[in-house]
């Protein structure tokens, strides 16, 4: 059961990080859009990973549930990103 049967691609990625006009150029590594971050990822050899808008969101949500950071400062998160995307964001 489990991991043995799952295919893994081994994406590339860079060693040195994205420059920022050339990010939206690389395809974000969980779903192909452009992406706007870069992410470092340790486990895949240390290389740089381009991500869109949205995984970043995503992940982000994982990872504050990860280290059990409160779901309030989560939703703050999600929701000025949300903003700031769409250029409608608030100043509390
Ligand atoms: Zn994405």
């Amino acid at each position: 059961m489990g991991m043995f049967h799952v295919k893994q691609k081994r994406p590339k990625g860079r060693t040195k990080p994205y420059a920022d006009r050339g990010i939206s150029r690389v395809p974000c590594l969980r779903c192909g859009k452009p992406s706007s971050w870069q992410w470092r990822c340790c486990a895949l050899g240390g290389k740089y990973f381009g991500m869109c808008d949205d995984c970043d969101v995503k992940l982000n949500g994982l990872l504050m549930r990860f280290f059990g950071i409160d779901k309030s400062v989560i939703k703050r998160y999600k929701k000025k990103m949300k903003g700031d995307k769409h250029g409608k964001s608030k100043d509390h």
